[in-house]
């Protein structure tokens, strides 16, 4: 199984940890799912419901 790997120093991709720029490759990080923020928002406007019901 092969990895891609990132350069943090300017962003690009390759199979070798060492880039060319000089950087080091690391696994990207897989894009974080906001469940929680989708949670929090779904729960800001419960929360903005209920006021506006109250006055
Ligand atoms: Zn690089």
């Amino acid at each position: 199984m092969m990895h891609i790997l990132k350069c943090e120093k300017c962003g690009s991709y390759g199979l070798s940890n060492k880039c060319s720029c000089g950087g080091t490759r690391h696994k990207p990080k897989p894009p974080k799912y906001s469940h929680d923020d989708k949670y929090g928002d779904y729960r800001r406007k419960y929360k903005e419901q209920m006021e506006e019901s109250r006055t």
